[in-house]
């Protein structure tokens, strides 16, 4: 009986410890989840390859995850406990930042959740599976609807056979030689470098290392490697065209993917945000950096600042004649109109609709591009699938935010996409 008393003893000890306030150095909830939403991550990327997009927090988490894995039910048990201990947070913690961060991170581990599911072979229609994964329901458009601007295409350039390949060999005369494609790129990095830094103070020494890979779904990749380094990787398998050094020198780099890198790191070592030191691929911040990475060009360039700036100082670098800018810069305007009919083609082909065969024809002819970059757009749906609409929707989201915040101050918009990337952010946080 004595022992009853005193383990009964001890636990009403303990808990009057639990009600007591919280004394120095004890951890809050808000970091054991995170630690523990650092650690459902690495683990499921033991199950999936490539889940962990970037990890630059603690070494020995990530080898204990390596050494003892658990299994999928495990993690997803793992993940319901984490689902818990944040929606306490949400809801009771007093503290305005905490429940922010627990609300983002909420909505990590149920992405997560639904990952698993996927490891284990569910699906869902691909709208579903796009909101389940990242937060975010992508609006879909009929094809029909983009022949209005295919028809504006088609008065650009003028002839006879199919508009897909015309439109390809007009775009073959600005591919960038083979010979100057380092030179330009180093020049379109350190333009997007130096107009980042006129807004956003980066630490010294950041930088990236770029380097031209084959045989790859995607046509650039940015690993960001922990303290404020990124390896780039840019695909030649397509070779890259005189309009693509600032989309990927914007996107991969500055004001994109490596800014975001050094903005999560610096969440993570200086404010102490764990959640901040792993990047999942699929996660509901996805939209804001493909989207941001791709409204990063127009940030950096407004108006017609980027067709100046290729036509005065990349054109004669790749020994293009700039005389030809103008009328290349219209019709790239017009093609990203038509970038929405991937998300069309990529939901009709997962969902079961159409073939593989006719997805590519259909890329082609909505997209205007090659056989071969058609073939490559598929390849990246059968392997990443509904993360296209992180380009897409995420892009009109960062844009339309963005513009609605700060008009037309230039200052304002560096200031509200610089807001995104500090602030722990969800899509819905940029919606009206
Ligand atoms: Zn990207």
């Amino acid at each position: 009986m004595g022992r009853v008393f005193s383990v009964l003893f001890f636990l009403a000890l303990a808990a009057c410890a639990s009600l007591a306030a919280p004394q120095a150095g004890a951890r809050r909830t808000i970091d054991i989840a995170a630690e523990n939403y650092v650690r459902l991550a690495l683990e499921i990327d033991t199950h999936e390859e490539g889940y962990v997009d970037s990890y630059f927090g603690p070494v020995e988490w990530r080898e204990q995850a390596r050494a003892n894995p658990r299994s999928v039910a495990d993690l997803k048990a793992f993940a319901d406990h984490i689902a818990g201990q944040l929606s306490s947070v949400a809801a009771n913690d007093t503290d305005a930042t905490s429940r922010r961060r627990a609300r983002v991170m909420l909505a990590a581990v149920r992405s997560a959740r639904f990952r698993l599911d996927m490891i284990e072979g569910a699906r869902a229609p691909f709208v579903e599976e796009a909101e389940r994964l990242f937060a975010l329901r992508p609006a879909l458009r009929s094809l029909e609807s983009y022949e209005p601007v295919l028809a504006r295409i088609e008065a650009l350039v003028p002839g006879r056979g199919a508009l897909s390949e015309r439109v390809e060999t007009f775009r073959a005369r600005y591919v960038i030689p083979d010979d100057r494609r380092q030179a330009v790129m180093d020049r379109a990095i350190a333009e997007c470098r130096a107009r980042t830094r006129g807004h956003y103070a980066l630490p010294e020494g950041e930088s990236f290392r770029m380097e031209f890979v084959t045989g790859k779904s995607w046509s650039a990749y940015n690993w960001y490697q922990g303290n404020n380094q990124s390896l780039i990787q840019v695909n030649t398998d397509v070779p890259p065209t005189i309009d693509r050094a600032l989309t990927l020198a914007c996107h991969e780099g500055y004001p994109g993917h490596h800014v975001q890198g050094i903005y999560n790191e610096r969440n993570y070592r200086r404010r102490n945000w764990v959640e901040f030191s792993v990047a999942p691929l699929f996660h509901p911040t996805a939209p804001l950096n493909e989207g941001g990475g791709n409204y990063g060009v127009e940030l950096a360039f407004p108006g017609e600042t980027r067709l100046a700036f290729e036509r005065d100082v990349l054109y004669p670098l790749a020994s293009l004649e700039p005389a030809g800018a103008a009328a290349y810069g219209q019709l790239q305007t017009a093609l990203a109109e038509l970038s929405g009919a991937r998300l069309t083609i990529s939901a009709q082909y997962l969902d079961g609709a159409i073939s593989r065969e006719r997805a590519v024809d259909l890329a082609e002819r909505h997209l205007l591009v090659s056989r071969a970059r058609a073939e490559q757009l598929v390849a990246f749906t059968d392997h990443y699938r509904a993360y296209v609409i992180n380009y897409v929707s995420g892009e009109d989201l960062i844009r339309a935010h963005v513009e609605r915040v700060a008009g037309a101050d230039v200052a304002a918009r560096w200031a509200a996409f610089e807001a995104i990337m500090s602030e722990p952010t969800l899509p819905e946080d940029l919606q009206p």
